[in-house]
This record gives structure tokens, C-alpha cells and sequence, in this order.
């Protein structure tokens, strides 16, 4: 799990009912025309546009705990610092849809072009979102395939769940991700827009079972975590 990686389309492309679920609309049969004709517009612009790819690299434990090290919080109230002292392997990843993706949905929305700007966000968001998952996946495969057949791998991310975005500096200056496009601003946002990083953690599924009972957890909107603990919880 090293080096940069292209993903084809297909793979990438997000499905249709995941990007209307994250919007909170209703399945594509249940869509307005105006909706669903913007629907198929950004998934055309997502393929006319979108270049995903991404650069990983594995990394030991006492590595990980270095990167880790380097973010404006106690980690042992974090998610990740819950989780990653049980792990049996690790890699930090970037991986992006590309700049001129990013670029044309700045575009539509420089142009007040609310409506399709909205669209193509959304198609981007899952679609970032997909690549983690993508890489997790891959992960996985590879460590079943050196003896590890009960692999189970996540992806956790700066920004979320207790790990603040500031994470974000020493992830990127041990990988460097520039190789593939990707940059950090000062406020440790990557450009292009619709980028996602993080470390990739394996163990038995066990591992990634934890209590969602953090502080921060009481604004949490989404509850994410619910789902993608049974997902390796249940395989
Ligand atoms: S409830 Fe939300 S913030 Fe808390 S661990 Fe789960 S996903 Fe993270």
C-alpha cells in the first residue's frame, strides 16, 4: 500500500442513491424532473471532470504515534486515539478527484449558478467520500493477501471525531501528497477542494469498536460512526 494510485471512474463514480441520501432527498424515482435532470447534469461533469487518485504510504506503529503526535489535542479523547493502539497495520493516505473538478464547481458557483453548483458538490463530497472507502478496501485485499485474512480496515480522518484538522500538517509532511496535486493551506485545508486524507487502520473487526460517548459527540449530526462499525463488525 505505497505510492500513488489511480482509480478508474467507474470505481470512483459515487452511486446515485448515496449522493441523494447525503442530501437528505428522496430516491431518484421519487425526484422531481428539475432535480433529477441536475442529478444526471453533475454526474456528467463529474465524469467529464473528475481524476481521482491518491498516494499512500504504510507506516509502523511509533510512526503513526509521531504523526499523531502533532495535532492541538489530547489524542487519548479522540476516536483514533482509541483505536489505533490496537491495530495491526497502517497507512496514511491523500487522495483527490483532481483540480478540474474543484475548479468548475467554484465556477458554477462564481456564476450565481446556485442550483448546478449545489449538484456537483454533492456528487464531488460522495465521491471523495468513496475513495477513502476505495482505499480501506484495497488495503484490506492486500493484507488478506500477505496471511491476514481477517483484516478488517477504516479510514479516520483530521477533522472528525476529536482529531482536529491541525493533524492535517504532520500526515501531509510525512506523505506529501503534492506528488498527486494535492496542497495545505494555514488553515490546514487541502486544495483542490474534494480531497480527503487520513490513516488506514487494520485489525480484527473488533478494534474498531468503540463507545461514541466523547464530548464532542453531543453535536454531532450524522452519527457515522454507527455504520461503519457494523460494517466490519458484521463480515
Ligand atoms: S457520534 Fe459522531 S462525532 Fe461521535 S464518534 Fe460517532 S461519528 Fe464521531
Amino acid at each position: 500500500m505505497n505510492g500513488i494510485i489511480h482509480f478508474d471512474l467507474d470505481s470512483a463514480r459515487p452511486p446515485r442513491e448515496e449522493v441523494l441520501a447525503a442530501q437528505e432527498l428522496p430516491p431518484a424515482g421519487a425526484l422531481s424532473p428539475r432535480l433529477r435532470d441536475l442529478l444526471e447534469e453533475a454526474f456528467a461533469e463529474f465524469d467529464a471532470r473528475a481524476e481521482p487518485r491518491a498516494i499512500a504510504g504504510e507506516l509502523s506503529l511509533a510512526e503513526l504515534e509521531e504523526v499523531l503526535d502533532g495535532f492541538d489535542g489530547p489524542v487519548e479523547e479522540t476516536v483514533i486515539g482509541q483505536i489505533y493502539p490496537k491495530g495491526e497495520a497502517f497507512a496514511l493516505y491523500v487522495a483527490t478527484l483532481g483540480t478540474p473538478l474543484a475548479e468548475r464547481i467554484r465556477e458554477l458557483f462564481a456564476n450565481n449558478d446556485l442550483g448546478r453548483g449545489w449538484m456537483l458538490d454533492a456528487v464531488a463530497s460522495s465521491g471523495a467520500d468513496r475513495l477513502s472507502d476505495l482505499l480501506a478496501a484495497r488495503f484490506e485485499s492486500e493484507l488478506n493477501g500477505r496471511g491476514h485474512p481477517m483484516s478488517r480496515v477504516l479510514p479516520y480522518s483530521p477533522g472528525y471525531c476529536g482529531w482536529t484538522v491541525s493533524g492535517q500538517r504532520k500526515l501531509f509532511a510525512r506523505l506529501r501528497p503534492a506528488e498527486v496535486g494535492v496542497t495545505l493551506n494555514d488553515s490546514c485545508l487541502m486544495t483542490p477542494i474534494k480531497s480527503v486524507s487520513g490513516v488506514l487502520v487494520a485489525g480484527p473487526g473488533e478494534i474498531h469498536r468503540f463507545r461514541p460517548d466523547f464530548a464532542f459527540c453531543d453535536e454531532c449530526k450524522t452519527r457515522a460512526c454507527g455504520a461503519r462499525m457494523a460494517s466490519v463488525l458484521k463480515r
